[in-house]
Protein backbone atom coordinates (compact mmCIF):
# COMPACT_ATOMS: atom_id res chain seq x y z
CA UNK A 1 0.00 0.00 0.00
CA UNK A 2 1.58 3.08 -1.23
CA UNK A 3 -1.18 5.60 -0.24
CA UNK A 4 0.29 6.79 2.96
CA UNK A 5 1.58 9.99 1.04
CA UNK A 6 -1.93 10.99 0.11
CA UNK A 7 -3.78 10.55 3.22
CA UNK A 8 -1.42 12.78 4.92
CA UNK A 9 -1.85 15.59 2.98
CA UNK A 10 -5.62 15.39 3.03
CA UNK A 11 -8.05 16.48 5.04
CA UNK A 12 -10.78 14.09 4.66
CA UNK A 13 -13.21 15.50 7.43
CA UNK A 14 -13.59 18.19 4.64
CA UNK A 15 -12.18 17.35 1.18
CA UNK A 16 -14.93 15.70 -1.07
CA UNK A 17 -11.34 13.96 -2.22
CA UNK A 18 -11.97 9.43 -1.86
CA UNK A 19 -10.09 8.25 1.00
CA UNK A 20 -9.26 5.25 -0.49
CA UNK A 21 -9.45 2.22 1.72
CA UNK A 22 -8.26 -0.29 -0.34
CA UNK A 23 -5.84 -1.22 -3.04
CA UNK A 24 -8.51 -1.74 -5.59
CA UNK A 25 -7.62 -4.86 -8.51
CA UNK A 26 -9.90 -5.18 -11.40
CA UNK A 27 -8.12 -3.74 -14.62
CA UNK A 28 -6.04 -0.75 -16.19
CA UNK A 29 -7.49 2.35 -15.38
CA UNK A 30 -6.24 4.98 -16.81
CA UNK A 31 -7.42 8.87 -16.37
CA UNK A 32 -6.39 12.63 -16.42
CA UNK A 33 -8.00 14.70 -14.61
CA UNK A 34 -7.84 18.12 -15.59
CA UNK A 35 -7.11 20.18 -12.46
CA UNK A 36 -6.92 23.89 -11.78
CA UNK A 37 -5.20 24.43 -8.80
CA UNK A 38 -2.68 27.32 -8.28
CA UNK A 39 -1.34 26.86 -11.53
CA UNK A 40 -3.64 24.55 -14.33
CA UNK A 41 -2.48 21.36 -14.93
CA UNK A 42 -3.39 17.41 -16.24
CA UNK A 43 -2.82 14.64 -13.80
CA UNK A 44 -1.87 11.72 -16.00
CA UNK A 45 -2.80 8.31 -13.70
CA UNK A 46 -2.30 5.27 -14.55
CA UNK A 47 -3.21 2.27 -12.25
CA UNK A 48 -0.44 -0.12 -11.49
CA UNK A 49 -0.16 -2.88 -8.62
CA UNK A 50 -3.59 -1.96 -7.26
CA UNK A 51 -3.01 2.46 -7.04
CA UNK A 52 -2.93 5.22 -9.54
CA UNK A 53 0.39 6.21 -10.35
CA UNK A 54 0.04 9.77 -11.00
CA UNK A 55 1.88 12.55 -12.60
CA UNK A 56 1.41 16.15 -13.13
CA UNK A 57 1.49 17.15 -16.68
CA UNK A 58 1.48 21.25 -16.55
CA UNK A 59 0.85 21.34 -20.26
CA UNK A 60 -1.22 18.19 -20.77
CA UNK A 61 -1.08 15.99 -23.48
CA UNK A 62 -0.15 16.19 -26.94
CA UNK A 63 -1.23 14.22 -30.02
CA UNK A 64 2.47 15.63 -31.58
CA UNK A 65 5.13 12.49 -31.40
CA UNK A 66 7.16 15.59 -32.19
CA UNK A 67 6.33 17.24 -28.52
CA UNK A 68 7.03 15.63 -25.37
CA UNK A 69 5.86 16.72 -21.92
CA UNK A 70 6.93 17.48 -18.75
CA UNK A 71 5.37 14.79 -16.17
CA UNK A 72 6.40 15.32 -12.87
CA UNK A 73 5.53 12.34 -10.50
CA UNK A 74 3.23 12.64 -7.77
CA UNK A 75 2.07 10.70 -4.77
CA UNK A 76 -0.05 7.69 -5.55
CA UNK A 77 -3.78 7.99 -5.39
CA UNK A 78 -6.08 5.33 -4.82
CA UNK A 79 -8.01 3.81 -7.62
CA UNK A 80 -11.20 5.54 -6.38
CA UNK A 81 -9.86 8.98 -7.02
CA UNK A 82 -10.64 7.93 -10.78
CA UNK A 83 -14.37 8.51 -10.93
CA UNK A 84 -13.78 12.10 -8.43
CA UNK A 85 -14.61 15.29 -10.48
CA UNK A 86 -15.71 18.02 -7.97
CA UNK A 87 -13.86 20.86 -6.24
CA UNK A 88 -11.47 20.69 -3.38
CA UNK A 89 -12.39 23.40 -1.24
CA UNK A 90 -10.05 26.27 -0.20
CA UNK A 91 -7.36 25.45 2.33
CA UNK A 92 -7.08 22.15 1.22
CA UNK A 93 -4.23 20.65 -0.49
CA UNK A 94 -4.71 20.96 -4.34
CA UNK A 95 -7.50 23.80 -3.99
CA UNK A 96 -9.44 24.09 -6.82
CA UNK A 97 -11.74 22.35 -9.25
CA UNK A 98 -11.15 19.10 -10.75
CA UNK A 99 -12.20 17.72 -14.25
CA UNK A 100 -12.04 13.92 -15.84
CA UNK A 101 -10.89 15.07 -18.52
CA UNK A 102 -10.30 11.81 -20.20
CA UNK A 103 -11.12 8.12 -18.92
CA UNK A 104 -10.77 4.44 -20.16
CA UNK A 105 -7.96 1.67 -19.85
CA UNK A 106 -4.38 1.23 -20.76
CA UNK A 107 -2.96 -1.93 -22.29
CA UNK A 108 1.15 -2.32 -21.07
CA UNK A 109 3.15 -3.11 -24.35
CA UNK A 110 6.07 -3.92 -22.12
CA UNK A 111 6.16 -7.56 -20.84
CA UNK A 112 6.80 -6.31 -17.26
CA UNK A 113 4.77 -3.65 -16.31
CA UNK A 114 6.71 -3.27 -12.73
CA UNK A 115 10.04 -3.42 -14.35
CA UNK A 116 9.31 -1.03 -16.93
CA UNK A 117 8.26 1.15 -14.35
CA UNK A 118 11.36 0.94 -12.01
CA UNK A 119 13.93 1.10 -15.40
CA UNK A 120 11.35 4.68 -16.10
CA UNK A 121 10.04 3.40 -19.75
CA UNK A 122 6.75 2.51 -19.91
CA UNK A 123 4.99 2.12 -23.79
CA UNK A 124 1.41 1.64 -23.45
CA UNK A 125 -1.89 1.40 -25.25
CA UNK A 126 -4.63 3.89 -24.64
CA UNK A 127 -8.35 3.19 -24.88
CA UNK A 128 -9.65 6.54 -23.57
CA UNK A 129 -12.48 8.83 -24.62
CA UNK A 130 -9.96 11.34 -25.86
CA UNK A 131 -7.02 9.71 -26.13
CA UNK A 132 -5.98 6.57 -28.01
CA UNK A 133 -3.45 4.57 -29.60
CA UNK A 134 0.63 4.05 -28.53
CA UNK A 135 2.16 6.28 -25.76
CA UNK A 136 5.00 6.47 -24.24
CA UNK A 137 6.44 7.62 -20.18
CA UNK A 138 9.93 8.06 -19.43
CA UNK A 139 11.88 9.09 -16.99
CA UNK A 140 14.79 11.80 -16.99
CA UNK A 141 17.42 10.18 -14.98
CA UNK A 142 19.18 13.00 -13.57
CA UNK A 143 15.67 13.97 -11.82
CA UNK A 144 13.82 11.17 -10.75
CA UNK A 145 10.59 12.56 -10.40
CA UNK A 146 10.35 14.53 -13.59
CA UNK A 147 9.28 12.05 -16.64
CA UNK A 148 8.24 12.94 -20.24
CA UNK A 149 4.86 12.02 -21.63
CA UNK A 150 4.45 11.81 -25.17
CA UNK A 151 2.76 10.02 -28.15
CA UNK A 152 4.36 7.65 -30.54
CA UNK A 153 3.32 7.89 -34.17
CA UNK A 154 0.61 6.16 -35.30
CA UNK A 155 -2.78 7.00 -36.89
CA UNK A 156 -3.65 9.15 -33.84
CA UNK A 157 -0.67 11.18 -34.04
CA UNK A 158 -1.45 14.59 -35.17
CA UNK A 159 0.72 17.49 -35.49
CA UNK A 160 0.14 19.87 -32.67
CA UNK A 161 0.02 23.27 -34.43
CA UNK A 162 -2.57 21.71 -36.75
CA UNK A 163 -4.45 20.28 -33.51
CA UNK A 164 -3.88 21.06 -29.62
CA UNK A 165 -5.82 18.69 -28.23
CA UNK A 166 -6.33 20.24 -24.66
CA UNK A 167 -7.39 23.63 -26.75
CA UNK A 168 -10.03 21.53 -28.58
CA UNK A 169 -11.59 19.39 -25.48
CA UNK A 170 -12.36 20.94 -23.04
CA UNK A 171 -15.45 19.44 -21.65
CA UNK A 172 -15.53 16.38 -18.69
CA UNK A 173 -15.21 13.01 -20.28
CA UNK A 174 -17.53 11.78 -17.43
CA UNK A 175 -20.21 14.35 -17.16
CA UNK A 176 -19.70 16.27 -20.42
CA UNK A 177 -19.68 19.40 -17.96
CA UNK A 178 -16.93 22.13 -18.37
CA UNK A 179 -14.76 23.59 -15.89
CA UNK A 180 -17.02 26.84 -15.02
CA UNK A 181 -20.21 24.07 -14.59
CA UNK A 182 -17.97 21.74 -12.30
CA UNK A 183 -17.19 24.59 -10.06
CA UNK A 184 -20.43 26.22 -10.20
CA UNK A 185 -22.27 22.89 -9.03
CA UNK A 186 -19.41 21.90 -6.88
CA UNK A 187 -21.34 22.80 -3.46
CA UNK A 188 -24.06 20.33 -3.88
CA UNK A 189 -21.74 17.35 -3.74
CA UNK A 190 -22.27 15.93 -0.62
CA UNK A 191 -20.00 13.05 0.33
CA UNK A 192 -21.04 9.95 1.89
CA UNK A 193 -20.45 10.40 5.74
CA UNK A 194 -17.79 7.77 6.29
CA UNK A 195 -18.37 4.27 7.74
CA UNK A 196 -17.65 4.49 11.69
CA UNK A 197 -15.52 1.26 11.24
CA UNK A 198 -12.94 2.65 9.19
CA UNK A 199 -12.87 6.21 11.76
CA UNK A 200 -12.16 3.87 14.22
CA UNK A 201 -9.75 1.98 12.79
CA UNK A 202 -7.82 5.17 11.80
CA UNK A 203 -8.08 6.63 15.43
CA UNK A 204 -6.43 4.10 17.16
CA UNK A 205 -3.73 3.65 14.19
CA UNK A 206 -2.89 7.78 14.92
CA UNK A 207 -3.21 7.15 18.90
CA UNK A 208 -3.71 10.39 20.88
CA UNK A 209 -1.83 12.49 18.32
CA UNK A 210 -4.76 12.94 16.09
CA UNK A 211 -6.65 15.35 18.20
CA UNK A 212 -8.37 18.55 15.67
CA UNK A 213 -5.37 21.07 16.41
CA UNK A 214 -2.77 18.92 14.27
CA UNK A 215 -5.92 18.08 11.32
CA UNK A 216 -6.25 21.89 11.06
CA UNK A 217 -2.67 22.54 10.26
CA UNK A 218 -2.32 20.18 7.81
CA UNK A 219 -5.25 21.61 5.57
CA UNK A 220 -2.86 25.40 4.75
CA UNK A 221 -0.82 23.81 2.30
CA UNK A 222 -1.96 24.27 -1.73
CA UNK A 223 -0.15 23.10 -4.21
CA UNK A 224 -0.87 20.38 -6.45
MN1 LIG B 1 -3.25 17.92 -9.44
Amino acid sequence: MTLNIYHKKRNFKSTPEPYGDKPVKHQNLYVIHKHDASHLHYDFRLQVNGVLKSWAVPKGPSLDPQVKRLAVQVEDHPVEYGAFEGTIPQGHYGAGTVMIWDAGTWIPQDQNIEQAYQSGNLTFLIKGKKLHGLWKLIRIKSTPKNWLLFKLEDTYAKPEDEYSITEKELRSASSDKSMDEIAATAHKVTKPAAKPKRKAAAAKKAGPKAKKPNAAKKTKKSKK
